[in-house]
């Protein structure tokens, strides 16, 4: 809530368990399970409650627990936020050791975990401690087996929002595990940094023992992939191993129910269960322009009546003035275009860009021939007082005597609010700074109901504006994700983009009406951004990319490496160490055979070069012909990798040939480089295994 000056309020509930959804998990004997975790030579313990939404359930744990005789111990999970690194460090392993061990003891053996951020990561070493135990297995073939069954997914290029800690903690919360599994404490806590840093994280920690990880939208992906990619030294960034699957929403519980109506009518029913198949929303057009108008007008209507409730509330609890209480129910319009802005407030988001001109937005906000208004809602983090003031900010101008009907600020965003306001406003507004977004998902709820995003380029909207299947009518962009190193002047710049997208294409298009009062260009718009973009925006097609690119493929090959007491994750380990051991022997002797200089577009370039591979097979590694543009620098850009074929050897000297024709003119650069094979590996790349030759040859000039 929000303190009379407009500063927020925290307040923690208190949770009655015996009256929440919840049921304590027992075990066989009918007695509440309990497992436990080590920390600091004594156990602490935790209950688990179990939690149905919808058809899956969520298992809880809790250690506010008769059991648990020291306070610090209950308060492990009384408070997500707050405490320091140690606290963090206890829920982290509660988290990651306990959570695994919970599903142990509740009989589940999972043959893959999805590691979502790296809060949960501690689970990786469990689970290799388990393994290792299991099968009496090296840690080195633990790590290979464990592995094959890890997924990891990273939700934030922001720096803060990785979690770090320093190596004493480590040292004392991790004496046990690092005896376990066989590790001295540098080789520990080197599977939680990157090269020369000193403290443990979390995300590398995950990113070092899962087999596949990935970002959570296409620019996410190739963020995470810069951000990270001191873990795979020498290889190119756009191959560093992070992929992405790009997050979705759950329509059944965005859509409102006079939507959910019409699409019904319009798409038939078979949209809830396939809400992937794209052909049933290319239906979205038969929808008539005027009930898809009349359904969208209900809900604003039903939006505004209910923030004027909701603000009268917050205005009696605080105290205000009976005029002030009074005026609630005349703040807003039903009929006005209504930009919504609903999210967390942390800064990179930048609520406040839109305020950045306040005689230009007034001007726009109170024309009274076509009036805008700005819905806002959110929370900052507890600690982060930068964003609280950007809250403290909205409401102040809330409270001009002429923007105040324009412009409000509702208290405890929740997904309540949240529905209200995707379901009822007709721009949902989304300024984050440029690459800092991951995904972003309140949008994606926006345009399943039919309302216009209007958002900088990034996180998902920059995958879906520049996809060249989507025709840009579903909504808008504000600039064309240019950065600048000067962040005031960005804002600047984006601020003004902002106001003039509105001023000359999302105003005029709302109030273009005819005479039947419907606005058929921003009707038209509505059913492109429904039939271009809901089959992408759904959790069901981000669960299908994550079954068959991740958890299908880590399942086969987790099963195949576990056969016969881990047989073969044993051989893959055993590999992996014959192959590190003689990689010293590996080099690109001789080019011997090389394109000319200059070469016609399109002809054929062939490419011939000795081998060294000491006493490796052909079979233990991959020799690729790397080519493409060069830049100023001389280096080569997103080149392509051509597999070379062995063509015969001279003892350790091996002949490897390859011919590919060059499709594009211009200058271009190839060079040659080893990399490790087994049929076994989950990835192109072990860290630390890839053989350039010396120079990269920038000869070639296609013309
Ligand atoms: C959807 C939602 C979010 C996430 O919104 P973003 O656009 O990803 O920032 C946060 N909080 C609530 C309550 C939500 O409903």
């Amino acid at each position: 809530m929000l303190s009379q000056a407009g500063w927020q309020q925290e307040s923690y509930d208190e949770n009655d368990f015996d009256n929440l959804p919840l049921t304590k998990v027992c075990g066989a004997d009918g007695k509440p399970l309990m497992i436990d975790v080590d920390l600091l030579g004594h156990p602490v313990y935790a209950q688990i409650w179990r939690v149905q939404v919808g058809r899956v359930a969520l298992y809880l744990l809790d250690t506010n627990h008769d059991r648990n005789p020291r306070q610090a111990d209950r308060d492990i999970t009384d408070q997500l936020y707050g405490g320091d690194r140690e606290t963090r460090i206890r829920q982290e392993i509660l988290l990651g050791v306990g959570g695994y061990r919970a599903l142990q003891a509740m009989d589940m053996q999972p043959t893959v975990y999805h590691m979502n951020e790296g809060h949960s990561a501690f689970l990786a070493l469990e689970h290799l401690r388990t393994l290792r135990q299991r099968f009496h297995l090296t840690y080195d073939e633990a790590q290979q087996l464990a592995s094959a069954s890890l997924v990891f997914t990273t939700h934030t290029p922001v720096e803060a929002g990785h979690d770090y800690f320093p190596p004493d903690l480590m040292n004392r919360y991790f004496g046990g595990m690092m005896r376990d599994l066989g590790l001295s404490e540098p080789a520990f806590l080197d599977l939680g940094r990157t090269p020369g840093a000193r403290d443990f994280c979390m995300t590398v920690l995950a990113l070092r023992l899962a087999s596949r990880s990935n970002g959570v939208s296409k620019l996410h992906g190739e963020v995470s992939r810069h951000m990270w990619q001191s873990l795979w030294p020498s290889v190119p960034e756009n191959e560093i191993p992070i992929g992405h699957v790009t997050n979705g929403v759950h329509f059944r519980s965005w859509i409102s129910l006079e939507m959910n109506q019409l699409y019904d009518r319009y798409l038939g029913p078979n949209w809830r269960e396939e809400p992937a198949n794209g052909e049933i929303w290319n239906r979205a057009q038969r929808m008539p322009a005027e009930e898809l108008w009349r359904t969208h007008e209900r809900r604003r209507e039903r939006l505004v009546g209910w923030a004027r409730n909701r603000l009268r509330t917050q205005r009696i609890r605080r105290g205000a003035s009976q005029a002030e209480i009074a005026a609630a129910a005349e703040v807003l319009d039903p009929d006005a275009l209504s930009i919504g802005f609903a999210r967390r407030f942390a800064t990179y988001k930048r609520a406040t860009l839109i305020f950045r001109d306040l005689p230009r937005l007034r001007r726009l906000l109170c024309d009274p021939a076509r009036p805008v208004q700005l819905i806002f809602a959110g929370k900052a983090h507890p600690a982060d007082d930068a964003g609280k003031e950007l809250i403290r900010q909205i409401v102040q101008l809330a409270r001009d005597p002429e923007l105040g009907r324009r412009i409000v600020f509702l208290e405890d965003y929740d997904m309540a609010v949240t529905r209200y306001l995707v379901q009822g406003v007709d721009v949902w507004l989304n300024t984050p700074l440029r690459p800092n977004e991951a995904s972003g998902t309140s949008g994606m709820k926006a345009a399943a109901n039919g309302v216009l995003n209007l958002s900088t380029l990034d996180g998902w909207w920059d995958e879906v504006w520049k996809d060249p299947q989507n025709p840009p009518a579903i909504g808008w962009a504000i600039g064309n994700g240019e950065s600048y190193n000067d962040l005031a002047y960005q804002d600047q710049v984006e601020a003004e983009t902002l106001y003039d997208v509105l001023e000359h294409d999302v105003i005029p298009t709302f109030y273009d009406r005819g005479p039947d009062r419907i606005p058929r260009r921003w009707v038209d718009r509505m059913k492109s951004c429904i039939g271009s973009l809901c089959h992408f925006v759904n959790t069901h097609r981000m669960v299908r990319d994550y079954m068959c690119g991740y958890y299908e493929k880590s399942h086969q090959r987790f099963r195949a490496l576990q056969e016969n007491n881990a047989g073969r994750a044993c051989e893959l380990s055993a590999a992996i160490a014959r192959i590190c051991s003689q990689w010293k022997e590996v080099w690109v002797g001789k080019i011997d055979e090389a394109p000319r200089s200059s070469v016609s577009v399109a002809s054929d370039v062939l490419v011939r070069a000795e081998i060294h591979l000491g006493s490796l097979t052909p079979d233990d590694v991959i020799v690729e012909l790397y080519l493409g543009r060069v830049n100023s620098h001389g280096d080569i850009v997103e080149g392509l990798a051509i597999p070379m074929h062995s063509e015969g050897r001279n003892g350790s000297v091996h002949r490897y040939a390859a011919t590919t024709a060059i499709a594009r003119s211009g200058r271009h650069g190839f060079t040659i480089r080893v990399r490790p094979h087994h049929p076994d590996l989950a990835n192109a790349f072990l860290p630390g295994l890839i053989c350039w030759a010396d120079q990269a040859r920038t000869a070639v000039v296609v013309g």
